[in-house]
């Protein structure tokens, strides 16, 4: 008896001495810090030993707010009793944008098999080398640091006013406060944006997070204030239609065509864009819209007349169909499907039936429309991208296995339009399997064109 007592007693004291070590407290953290070096790095450093054996595994959880899933990374460290890892998120590689931010979290494992998981801890990156001015509601936050109170005063203004009829129109209610940094200097800004950027850079939109970085000096105060809207614009529909993945599913022209006309809303449209619409009307040398579904030309006068034509459709779009008709079609974009079907359903038109009715509007000539269905190349003449109604095919134009050799011999006396088109099929395609490219091209394009006030 006595022996079965010892026997118990000895199994409780191993349990007694056992049950620490898989306690949560066998681990206890020491340090654990953030370090924002924007835009060279962010530091995670994270000090913390084990009581019953060596930490053997650590991972550094980070959670960036507007991204479905959290990134798991390994730090340094050399395993034992007490340990200090780091991390570091080189942002000269991967570039996050000022105004970011997320949550951490540290997972830590001894080899005796104890675990323990951090509290999660808040952080943002931050350019701190501007003494930033804020001014914000629970939508937009504008910040800058040149050009005095009234400068921001005006962006911001401007930037809330804008919002206030972009949402009526579109029938959104913006969800994320979307963040706007204003860098009045163009050094100031080449540091904070990524380090591969063209030096025509003059913005870059984060749609992800929802954050505007743009370079406006302060004596362009009405360039600033054009550019502010046309990327809440950007934000706005962004946060609309962007499905679960990041991917845009709409034309490039209509994204941009939107951000063009709430930007110029309620003035004409600028010099700029008008004078060569205003041209390829007259001298028919429009660019098809199913040409402008993927990515813009990047010549920048043909850029200007994509530009240009995307704005004249959606303003005839609202003209025509109205307001709600557009939130309509904001809202079977987002649910997804062919365009032509999107458009057929909110309007009653497909891609080409608007265009028929579109250049009917602005005083265009008519043109002639390839057969939709056509998808493949074929050796008939009338398969042709021309623009130019008058040209008929002719008989004697033989069916040829070079189809697109007989579309050029068709289109031949006509002045050659602007941008070539593209296929409209592989631009939709573009569009729907690689939004993320796209979105950065969309970037690119609104670069170009806003070179220009610039020099
Ligand atoms: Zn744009």
């Amino acid at each position: 008896m006595k022996r079965l007592t010892l026997l118990f007693v000895t199994v409780f004291a191993l349990f007694a001495l056992a049950a620490p070590a898989f306690a949560e407290d066998a681990i206890t953290v020491t340090s654990n810090k953030f370090t924002n070096n924007f835009r060279k790095n962010l530091t995670f450093v994270l000090g913390a030993q084990s009581a019953a054996g060596k930490i053997t595994n650590i991972a550094l959880l980070i959670q960036l707010e507007g991204i479905a899933s959290s990134g798991r990374q390994i730090p340094d460290f050399s395993p034992g009793a007490q340990v200090q890892a780091t991390y570091e998120w080189n942002l000269e590689r991967n570039y996050l944008p000022p105004g970011v931010s997320g949550q951490f979290w540290w997972l830590i494992e001894d080899d005796k098999g104890n675990q323990k998981q951090t509290e999660k801890q808040n952080f943002r990156v931050e350019d701190t080398s501007q003494q930033w001015k804020k001014l914000a509601n629970s939508q937009v936050a504008l910040y800058w640091y040149a050009g005095g109170d009234s400068f921001g005063k005006a962006l911001f203004d401007r930037a809330v006013e804008a919002m206030q009829y972009l949402q009526q129109d579109t029938k959104v209610s913006v969800e994320r406060q979307i963040q706007i940094f204003i860098y009045g200097n163009r050094n100031d800004f080449f540091k904070a944006i990524p380090m591969s950027s063209k030096e025509w850079t003059g913005g870059q939109a984060y749609t992800e997070y929802s954050i505007v970085v743009i370079n406006v000096e302060p004596n362009s105060l009405e360039w600033g204030k054009d550019a502010t809207v046309h990327e809440l614009t950007h934000q706005i529909i962004s946060q609309k239609i962007r499905g679960p993945l990041g991917d845009l599913s709409m034309p490039h022209w209509m994204d941009e065509g939107l951000a063009m006309y709430y930007e110029t809303y309620p003035n004409p449209l600028d010099n700029q864009f008008a004078a060569p619409l205003k041209r390829a009307i007259q001298n028919d040398t429009l660019m098809t819209v199913r040409s402008m579904v993927g990515a813009f030309p990047t010549d920048s006068a043909a850029a200007n007349l994509a530009y240009a034509q995307s704005y004249s459709l959606v303003d005839f779009i609202i003209r025509k169909y109205g307001r709600d008709k557009l939130a309509q079609l904001l809202q079977d974009f987002k649910t997804g499907g062919f365009y032509d079907d999107v458009f057929k359903k909110a309007l009653g038109v497909d891609t080409d039936g608007l265009e028929t009715e579109w250049r009917k509007d602005i005083g265009a000539k008519p043109r002639v429309i390839p057969t939709r269905g056509a998808t493949t190349p074929t050796p008939f003449p009338t398969f042709s991208l021309s623009t130019d109604p008058f040209v008929a095919p002719t008989a004697a134009a033989k069916p040829s296995a070079t189809p697109q050799v007989v579309a050029v011999q068709a289109t031949a006396a006509p002045p050659a339009p602007t941008a070539a088109p593209s296929n409209p099929l592989r631009s939709v395609a573009l569009c729907n399997s690689t939004g993320l490219i796209v979105l950065g091209v969309i970037a690119t394009a609104w670069q170009i064109r806003r070179r220009r006030p610039h020099v």
